[in-house]
């Protein structure tokens, strides 16, 4: 029997390996594994390192192992993915949260009033964070969340019941299809598919798992920003702000589809990657 810390050694070689990881990164989602098998943190894991695992934890550890050996991303594995510091369920009927779209959650509380009703539309919610997000830290704003995928809103709806967000109506909608335009948004968000259809990266690491209709927009990528942007004004209040996760090369475009469909202004901001990742149009003439 081995102890944890030769454990972690030999698995850190075989995830590197097999997933082509730094060592680095191989050493820490080992160490991911091994924490979550032992329902500890990962400073516990390194203070007792010289401790042998109990048969029923040993077995959790190598079948999550496994799973992550095939290139299975680690919060598929463990069902959940912590955003802007919510904890969140996961499968893979919704794409995995990621970093980058808290730019597009803070721009979005920027813009909803922490003392006022203000009516808010999140596009393609997926598992929800998002919209779960925007409600719990405005509990005044009025949220519609919608998506196609009929499972993704199930997951969303599971995810606002734990985390006890009450102010969201859940619609299974493709994009503003199911909305009535009589009912207008202050603030309309989304994070839509964005990559090319031909991108290789769809075909690679934790990609290749996630729902290629969350990620995938058309040959250009810009599908269902195009739809997006040329259906939102409808369904904007007279002083509404639209703001669109989008791909590194899309920022350009996104502004002046913007302009040409109406909008007043247009601006994109950079990601903590220095990359433009969010572009807001607004429907009137209010200044950045
Ligand atoms: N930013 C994600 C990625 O490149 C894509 C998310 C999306 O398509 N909305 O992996």
């Amino acid at each position: 029997m081995l102890a944890i810390r030769e454990l972690l050694a030999a698995d850190q070689a075989q995830l590197a390996q097999a997933l082509g990881l730094a060592s680095c990164d191989a050493r820490l989602e080992a160490q991911l594994l091994m924490a979550a098998a032992l329902d500890v943190n990962r400073a516990w894991l390194l203070a007792h390192d010289d401790e042998m695992l109990a048969a029923p934890v040993a077995a959790r550890y190598t079948g999550w192992l496994k799973r992550r050996l095939t290139g299975e991303p680690i919060a598929y594995i463990f069902g959940e993915k912590e955003f802007y510091g919510l904890m969140f369920k996961v499968s893979p009927a919704v794409l995995i949260p990621r970093p980058e779209t808290e730019l597009l959650v803070e721009l979005a509380l920027a813009r909803i009033p922490v003392d006022r009703l203000c009516r808010v539309l999140d596009l393609g919610t997926g598992s929800g964070i998002i919209a779960i997000t925007l409600a719990k830290l405005r509990p005044l704003a009025e949220l519609v969340a919608v998506d196609v995928s009929a499972a993704a809103l199930e997951l969303a709806q599971t995810n606002a019941r734990n985390l006890k967000a009450n102010n969201i109506l859940f619609i299974e909608s493709d994009w503003f299809s199911a909305l009535d335009s009589v009912e207008k948004f202050d603030v309309i968000v989304s994070n839509p598919p964005y990559i090319r259809a031909d991108d290789p990266h769809l075909a690679r690491g934790d990609l290749r798992f996630e729902p290629t209709r969350a990620l995938a927009a058309g040959a250009s990528g810009r599908d269902a920003l195009t739809r997006i942007i040329t259906q939102a004004i409808p369904h904007l209040a007279s002083t509404g702000t639209l703001l669109l996760e989008h791909g590194y090369d899309q920022g350009e475009y996104a502004r002046a589809a913007l302009r040409q469909t109406g909008f007043h202004e247009s601006v994109t901001y950079q990601d903590l990657a220095s990359v433009e990742r969010v572009t807001i149009g607004v429907s009137d003439k209010f200044t950045f």
